[in-house]
């Protein structure tokens, strides 16, 4: 099982805070910047991560395919 990844590349990101409302579970706003919230760092396979991701307006949003498992409660 692959996982997914999730990170925000801060040179990228100016703070529009989208990713925040889209999925508040799994972005944070930190000093001005959106931030994957610890322990969420896995959830880039969430419905609303992708979306997150795919709208974000200087698409600071990364998801990479690792070898690590998907989060324990996602089948
Ligand atoms: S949606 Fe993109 S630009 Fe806006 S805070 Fe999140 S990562 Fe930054």
């Amino acid at each position: 099982m692959k996982g997914h990844k999730v990170s925000v590349d801060r040179e990228l990101c100016y703070g529009s805070a989208e990713c925040v409302h889209r999925a508040p579970a799994v972005f944070a706003f930190v000093d001005g910047f959106g931030a994957v919230r610890p322990g969420h760092e896995e959830a880039g396979d969430a419905p609303e991560v992708l979306e997150a991701a795919e709208k974000c307006p200087s698409q600071a949003i990364s998801i990479a395919v690792t070898d690590a498992p998907s989060s324990p409660d996602r089948p």
